[in-house]
């Protein structure tokens, strides 16, 4: 996405209905793509998030080039897994169809949010082309492997459908990897996009991906040959916060963190 891109008005179509279906939907999508700025994730129009509906089949998204601090609900754009408009007024993120891709074979394993940022650290990563290493316990107590980079897009891919391009590579890379298991992935050259089992986890995601990211530049730096962390701590850290004991929280099962 471009700073500088402009919402543009989609002409004759759907628009929004009072009362529509959709509008629980836009109010998850708007308030998690406000968090995007809130945690320090993007400046201006950089980054967007969506949450999706498994019901409805369709997914609202943030509008394209449309800063975050002139953003309602109402602006949000509702998409079909087929890409079309199905209510919105405005012209959906220009990453849609990356998240069509992500939500086609996530919806089905409990994927209903997805959010792409440009934030610093993790964009490092990615444009470092480096898988992110789990150095430490802040990661294993998220996610018990290295975050997966993608390879670089080639030439023939990016002049194609570039934005569905995006997404079949997060694919490639991520193989059968549980997408609730590890729910963020580096783009080479780009950026990182992560998810949740709903939009709210995925900006979550992705603020806490960025401050992993910030830790293993900090690590690396100081010691450029620092060892990942032993196994034995991977498993004791992500699975008292996500095995079948875990310890860590005061909520029922898959409310702990
Ligand atoms: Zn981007």
């Amino acid at each position: 996405m471009s700073p500088t891109r402009r919402a543009r008005k989609a002409g004759p179509g759907p628009r929004r209905a009072a009362g529509s279906r959709y509008r629980d939907l836009r109010e998850q999508a708007l308030a998690a793509n406000l968090e995007i700025p809130r945690q320090g994730l993007a400046i201006y129009t950089f980054g967007n998030a969506s949450a999706f509906d498994p019901a409805l089949g369709a997914m609202a998204i943030k509008p394209s080039g449309v800063a975050y601090a002139d953003l309602s609900a109402r602006d949000m754009v509702v998409v079909d897994l087929e890409g079309k408009v199905v209510e919105g007024t405005l012209n959906p993120s220009s990453d849609t169809r990356t998240h069509l891709v992500l939500y086609r074979a996530f919806a089905g394993r409990g994927v209903a949010g997805i959010v792409h940022t440009h934030s610093t650290h993790a964009t490092g990563w990615a444009q470092a082309g480096l898988p992110l290493p789990i150095y430490g316990t802040t990661h294993a107590d998220f996610l018990a492997e290295d975050v997966p980079c993608t390879a670089v897009m080639d030439a023939a891919a990016v002049a194609g459908d570039y934005e569905a391009e995006t997404g079949r590579q997060i694919l490639e890379a991520f193989g059968g990897r549980d997408p609730l298991h590890v729910p963020m992935v580096l783009v080479a050259g780009h950026g990182p996009f992560t998810w949740g089992k709903d939009a709210a986890a995925a900006v979550y995601h992705a603020a806490v991906l960025e401050q992993l990211a910030h830790m293993a530049f900090v690590t690396r730096t100081l010691a450029p040959g620092a060892p990942r962390l032993p196994p034995h701590l991977i498993s004791r850290h992500y699975e008292r916060k996500h095995g079948r004991h875990a310890t860590y929280g005061q909520a029922g099962p898959g409310e702990r963190r």
